[in-house]
């Protein structure tokens, strides 16, 4: 459940606490005024062993980057961190963070996003934008839909390829966007892929070398239940997971931890329904991860999976991240040493184009039941996450301004390219 600017302390209102907070303010986690809900800098968790502890006390793991980590966590949260030996730093409260980036003064209605941050696309503007291009570009474009929502928003997704309307013997590629709800600059990266392989068809060389030779998939929202509710009233709520309601009476499963290969196996998701990393009640029972597990399927065509190449976009930390995630080692089951080289090459080629930094993904913490573990261990398909811009940033690493889009999205072109080349 979200909490709305609520602090331990019954004294100070709100507005006071906020006026402490950016005259820099800071406090121990037996001062009476920590916030609720803490934006906190992490220093000393600096193996994975130990970083994978601080995601396992239940905290919510924004960034990770140089070693440190940027976490919300309850006061209670933040003294069982420091009784570990680790260094918390308070940044903020929270949720006056979030009202405070939500356009205080100025709020636009339900369902847009913050005055100044038009220029994101909602679901109904996402869906529109799929409409618009597939009309533009009938010869090369096809919206269709992988399923529905929990709230029953469709799915979307288009194919952009030559002679779109039949399937041809050509190797696929999926983008996938918008897992978690705040990740709002992921849609867009989305969405630049699908203007660039629409627009620069015929024009750009490169551009329609791909697009002659494979087929292109990208869903744009893969939580538009959440996603929506993150924005709804002008105020952003920092929602990460689905809005399933769970049977405690809170909300939403970490459909990056309910993917149904090796779930729940590792100690890399949550049993608890209130936790940002909640896993499910089974292995993909959120609709959201029965539509991608559905579609990817439905690609095995006479035996052979045809999509060879995927990239799933998330902010934030800059890192272009493969598997697996469940454990540490990089030989395992599922993962020869040839494997796990390719994984690591292509990757690094990757992060060497947009300046991100390549890692294996469990070497930020262990997670399991996530989509490029599943999209590899079930499928075989070459599986990255990006954790986009920012590197760090607190409340700005979900909510960049929407001047960030144009530069952060093609940032992510050559790397783009590259995947598709290594689709083979
Ligand atoms: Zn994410």
């Amino acid at each position: 459940m979200l909490s709305k600017r609520r602090w331990t302390t019954t004294g100070a209102g709100a507005a006071a606490a906020v006026l402490v907070l950016v005259t820099g303010w800071q406090a121990s986690a037996a001062d009476e005024r920590t916030p609720e809900r803490g934006l906190y800098q992490v220093r000393g968790a600096d193996t994975a062993a130990a970083r994978t502890d601080v995601d396992r006390a239940g905290v919510d793991v924004l960034g990770v980057r140089d070693g440190g980590m940027e976490v919300v966590a309850s006061p209670e949260q933040a003294a069982g961190l420091r009784g570990q030996g680790l260094t918390l730093t308070l940044q903020g409260d929270w949720d006056a963070l979030l009202a405070a980036r939500g356009g205080g003064l100025s709020r636009t209605a339900a369902a847009d996003f913050p005055a100044g941050d038009e220029g994101y696309h909602t679901y109904a503007e996402m869906v529109a934008a799929l409409r618009e291009t597939a009309s533009a570009h009938p010869e090369i474009a096809a919206v269709s839909s992988i399923g529905s929502s929990h709230e029953g928003r469709d799915i979307p997704i288009i194919k952009i390829s030559d002679n779109v309307a039949s399937d041809e013997d050509e190797p696929e590629v999926l983008f996938t966007c918008n897992m978690h709800a705040r990740e709002h600059l992921t849609t867009e990266m989305c969405l630049r892929i699908v203007e660039r392989f629409t627009a620069g068809y015929g024009s750009d060389a490169g551009v329609t070398a791909a697009v002659d030779a494979k087929e292109i998939w990208v869903v744009p929202s893969q939580n538009p239940d959440g996603a929506e509710f993150d924005i709804a009233g002008g105020e952003y709520a920092g929602w990460r997971k689905n809005r399933q309601p769970n049977s405690d009476g809170s909300v939403g499963t970490d459909t990056n931890r309910n993917f149904d290969y090796k779930w729940g196996c590792c100690g890399g998701s949550s049993t608890s329904p209130s936790s940002e990393t909640y896993r499910g009640p089974s292995a993909a029972s959120a609709p959201e991860v029965r539509a991608v597990q559905d579609f990817v399927g439905s690609r095995v065509v006479g035996g052979t999976q045809q999509i060879k190449g995927h990239i799933d976009f998330h902010t934030f930390s800059e890192l272009v991240l493969w598997p697996f995630g469940h454990t540490y080692d990089t030989v395992t089951d599922g993962m020869t040493a040839e494997e796990y080289a390719r994984f690591e090459s292509v990757g690094e080629e990757m992060a060497a184009s947009n300046g991100y930094t390549g890692q294996q993904s469990s070497a930020l913490y262990v997670t399991d039941g996530s989509i490029s573990d599943w999209m590899w261990g079930e499928h075989k398909i070459l599986s990255y996450c990006f954790e986009m811009y920012p590197a760090g940033g607190g409340i700005d690493g979900f909510y960049p301004p929407d001047e960030q889009i144009v530069p952060q999205t093609t940032r992510n072109d050559g790397a783009v390219d590259i995947l598709i080349a290594n689709a083979t």
